[in-house]
């Protein structure tokens, strides 16, 4: 039996790991909860989870939430009331909760940052879903990882296909848990990416996308800023240099390939030439599960793949003239230390510009492009958490300037 404390629990990553804990009680137990705004949800969890702690980034939440606690009726209340706690200290007490083995981070944005280098530091092992944290501060957390003996254990789909295809390698012994060193033996890998709500749009109509549009996935059921990303392919990129610091690879050995199907979850060529694909239906809750249960393997009744249905698979190279999102990650990653945390922050706020409808779509990778080039002459290569800080307080004030000023520049 494994306690986890699961950060975001309210959001979609949240709500699919409660499922698994749910579904599988004699393997989980949760201890820790922490969640934004969504008062009545995190109730309910509060209620079939009973945890031992909870945690909200807003006081008055924490007050209404022990409120509502309070007037429950006895048949509906949890025997042992939670401990509540507030704001970025509450969720750290969440994050490293001494009871604790592993702990799911489903914050979204570098909002998720300082809980995960709470646990990080805590020495617990993080089932990495809050890729935003790795992204910008990679430099800071993988020097972390290695002080602390905390493993990081992939839940991106994406992610867990490369590492699910490591442990059926001779090197698997030597399989990196994001040390940022060269696995051993692994030469080359491809992300494939579905190609997100526009892939069968031409350019010109990309002029016309609404928020609406942008926030429907085919494949898959996300939050609505991850969903951005994938419709701007900004998430293939991200993923991209999640990659370079899980598996410790440069970028000319990462690729991204378009596989509209979403069953092939990656892609990882050895030394020998050999390539493993790892496929599934494209279910958040395989990955999640992997990450809660490595190195086992738990039996579900989940429904299974079968390829005489789907009958086709297919792949194409990325359009990046199309998606210039993913040229600016490769450019971010391959520039090193504070440019991905600048690129990470700039996109996180020309996203939630654009989902408030103050930006049009085709003018994220823009304010992305001007924010990072103002970057350069600014680039830190060593930085610290501070540092990382900083700009990414810095790429958002950034952003938030270029889109009032360049209205012409920037039109809505
Ligand atoms: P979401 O928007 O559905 O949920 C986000 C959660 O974080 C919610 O519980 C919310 O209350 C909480 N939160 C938001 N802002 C916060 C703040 N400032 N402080 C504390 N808590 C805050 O997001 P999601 O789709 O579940 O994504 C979560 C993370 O997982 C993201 O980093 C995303 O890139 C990654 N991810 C998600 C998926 C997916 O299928 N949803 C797949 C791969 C990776
Ligand atoms: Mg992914």
């Amino acid at each position: 039996m494994k306690a986890i404390s699961v950060l975001g629990s309210t959001g979609s990553i949240g709500t699919q790991t409660l499922e698994i804990a749910e579904e599988f009680p004699e393997e989980f137990k949760v201890v820790a909860l922490t969640a934004g705004k969504n008062l009545d949800l995190l109730l309910k969890q509060i209620k079939v989870h009973q945890p031992e702690v909870v945690a909200l980034p807003e006081e008055t939440n924490v007050l209404k939430l022990r409120d509502l606690l309070n007037d429950l009726d006895l048949t509906d209340r949890p025997k042992q009331l939670p401990e509540l706690f507030s704001g970025l200290e509450g969720l750290e007490i969440a994050a490293s909760w001494e009871p604790a083995d592993i702990v799911i981070t489903g914050i979204v944005g570098c909002a998720g940052l300082l809980p995960t280098l709470a646990a990080i530091k805590a020495g617990k092992d993080i089932a990495l879903a809050n890729k935003e944290t790795l992204i910008a501060a990679g430099p800071v957390v993988l020097p972390e990882l290695k002080r602390s003996g905390s493993r990081l254990l992939p839940a991106d789909s994406e992610h867990s296909a490369i590492f699910q295809c490591l442990q059926g390698t001779p090197w698997a012994e030597n399989a990196r848990l994001s040390t940022g060193i060269p696995t051993p033996g692994l030469r080359n890998i491809q992300l494939t990416a579905s190609g997100g709500a526009f892939r069968d749009w031409s350019t010109n109509d990309l002029r016309k996308v609404t928020v609406e549009d942008a926030t429907s996935h085919p494949n898959w059921s996300m939050g609505r800023k991850i969903t951005v990303d994938s419709a701007t392919l900004m998430n293939k990129g991200l993923e991209v240099i999640e990659a370079h610091y899980l598996f410790g690879l440069d970028y000319e050995n990462i690729e991204i390939v378009i596989h509209p199907q979403s069953i092939i979850h990656s892609m990882i060529e050895l030394a020998d030439s050999s390539v493993l694909a790892q496929m599934g239906w494209p279910d958040m809750k395989l990955p999640i599960l992997y990450a809660m249960s490595w190195p086992n393997r738990i039996a579900t009744p989940w429904k299974r793949l079968n390829l005489a249905e789907i009958q086709h698979l297919s792949f194409k190279a990325p359009d990046t003239t199309k998606y210039p999102c993913m040229r600016l990650a490769y450019s971010a990653g391959k520039s090193g230390g504070t440019m991905p945390a600048v690129l990470n922050a700039a996109n996180e706020e020309a996203v939630a510009l654009f989902l408030k409808e103050k930006i049009h779509f085709l003018n994220i990778p823009k304010l992305i492009e001007s924010t990072c080039e103002k970057h350069i002459n600014e680039l830190r290569l060593d930085p610290n958490l501070s540092d990382i800080i900083y700009v990414d307080q810095w790429a958002r004030k950034e952003v938030q300037e270029l889109a009032q000023k360049n209205v012409r520049q920037f039109p809505k």
